[in-house]
């Protein structure tokens, strides 16, 4: 298949002109028969990759999805395209649906299923009987224990590879540092895999920190930026308090509009501010890391951390809302001696205590965050005792802890800092 049928099945099928970059070459590199890892911004376009794939092969492909909804969504999606044949197996069946699937299972195109489906002997082997043009694993950084999604239902993805015959595979993620990358490959176990990686360097963003000694000063020096700085721009906290006082502080003394964004207000607080935000009738927003999954601004020209992400990854996602249009923007970590305290603080609190392990076994309730809690439902869930529970986040902590001094070391850097963030 050449070039121009490849446009031509985007144009005809899909309706757009163009590739996002990265698609074109991920579409290449598996014509030529190879694995490949792609590692493109979320909004990208990944999915398209292996549908217009899957007309050129002609045969099924099956795809990994480790949330629900991501795969309901996509799965609706599809079928909006006008592909009827395509179809999900999740937990959601019953299993005389399940076993109806399951006997027609060669005539779909796409097949989407979670992790723990593929495990049940009586799926693995009617999949094995496909003859599977390729096998997607989407989302695929939850493979790693690096990643920001752990999801130990992926560790399975080796053997039940195996089983189904090692079928091409396209591993998709928008989100992988160097570290991340090299373990989803291994954790797979894909030899002669290329990759395909369009995300880290956003040179029209300046990168640059701010060190001040003490609390007051770094709040007096945010004010003073504000005054030199034009909007839209994105200010991150650590604390909802902070960001609420900050917000106030930045209506009062400058001229530039602004508004706190967090999980304590309601939903409609947050929508109409997600909206006035987006229509410029805000200049700032002062948020928690709540604030910009789906947020697609193209003009936010600076993104302020007023304390530190978790870590170079998320600080990497986070400043990447800055410039889309492609105009110079800016991205300012601020930092005081000792800010890697707060940080080490909150991820304390994120870990199960004893209380937590008790509350949780006598109520399943916790306070722990999603993230924690669904991990905690996991292993439960799958046999997993208390002591192995236990020692997981003991280790999960520690890589944590790591990885935030690996951020302060971004800090402190002396040399140019996007090198720095390449090389890690
Ligand atoms: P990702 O998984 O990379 O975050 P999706 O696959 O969900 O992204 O696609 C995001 C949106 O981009 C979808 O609405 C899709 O239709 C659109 N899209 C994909 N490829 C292109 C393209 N080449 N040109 C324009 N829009 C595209
Ligand atoms: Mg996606």
């Amino acid at each position: 298949m050449n070039k121009t049928n490849v446009k031509q099945i985007l144009k005809e099928r899909f309706g757009f002109d163009s590739f996002n970059p990265g698609q074109e070459e991920t579409i290449q590199a598996l014509q030529s028969g190879k694995n490949v890892l792609s590692i493109l911004p979320t909004g990208a376009g990944k999915s398209l990759i292996y549908q217009i794939y899957s007309y050129l092969i002609n045969k099924p492909i099956v795809i990994v999805s480790p949330l629900l909804s991501l795969m309901n969504d996509q799965v609706e999606r599809i079928r909006y395209l006008g592909s009827s044949n395509v179809v999900a197996i999740n937990s959601e069946h019953d299993w005389k649906e399940r076993k109806s699937i399951l006997s027609n299972l060669e005539h779909y195109r796409y097949i989407f299923i979670s992790p723990e489906m593929l495990n049940q002997k009586e799926i693995n082997q009617s999949l094995a009987k496909l003859n599977i043009g390729l096998f997607v694993v989407d989302e695929a950084h939850c493979i790693s224990k690096w990643g920001i999604d752990f999801r130990p239902d992926y560790l399975s993805l080796k053997s039940n590879l195996k089983k189904l015959g090692n079928p091409q595979t396209l591993m998709l993620t928008a989100t992988a540092s160097k570290k991340v990358q090299d373990d989803i490959i291994k954790k797979i176990g894909i030899d002669n895999c290329s990759r395909i990686i369009e995300s880290v360097n956003r040179p029209n963003i300046f990168l640059a920190v701010q060190k001040t000694e003490t609390e007051m000063d770094k709040q007096s020096n945010l004010i003073y930026l504000l005054t030199k700085l034009k909007g839209p721009g994105i200010i991150y906290f650590s604390s909802k308090k902070m960001a609420n006082l900050m917000s106030d502080m930045i209506n009062l003394k400058t001229k530039l509009k602004s508004a706190p964004y967090h999980a304590d207000l309601s939903n409609s607080d947050r929508f109409k501010i997600q909206h006035q935000f987006m229509d410029n009738e805000l200049d700032v927003v002062c948020a928690t890391n709540a604030f910009g999954m789906g947020i697609d601004k193209s003009d936010i020209k600076f993104v302020i951390h007023y304390h530190l992400p978790k870590d170079l990854e998320s600080y990497v996602q986070e400043i990447g809302r800055a410039g889309r249009n492609g105009q110079p923007s800016i991205a300012i970590l601020m930092y005081s001696d000792g800010d890697e305290q707060i940080a080490l603080n909150l991820l304390e609190s994120s870990f199960p205590t004893e209380r937590d392990y008790e509350n949780y076994n006598k109520h399943k309730f916790n306070y722990l965050d999603e993230q924690t809690k669904r991990l905690l439902d996991f292993y439960y869930q799958h046999g997993y005792s208390e002591s192995q529970i236990k020692q997981i986040f003991k280790e999960n902590h520690s890589l944590k802890v790591k990885d935030l001094y690996k951020l302060v070391d971004y800090i402190n850097y002396v040399g140019c800092r996007r090198k720095f963030i390449q090389a890690n």
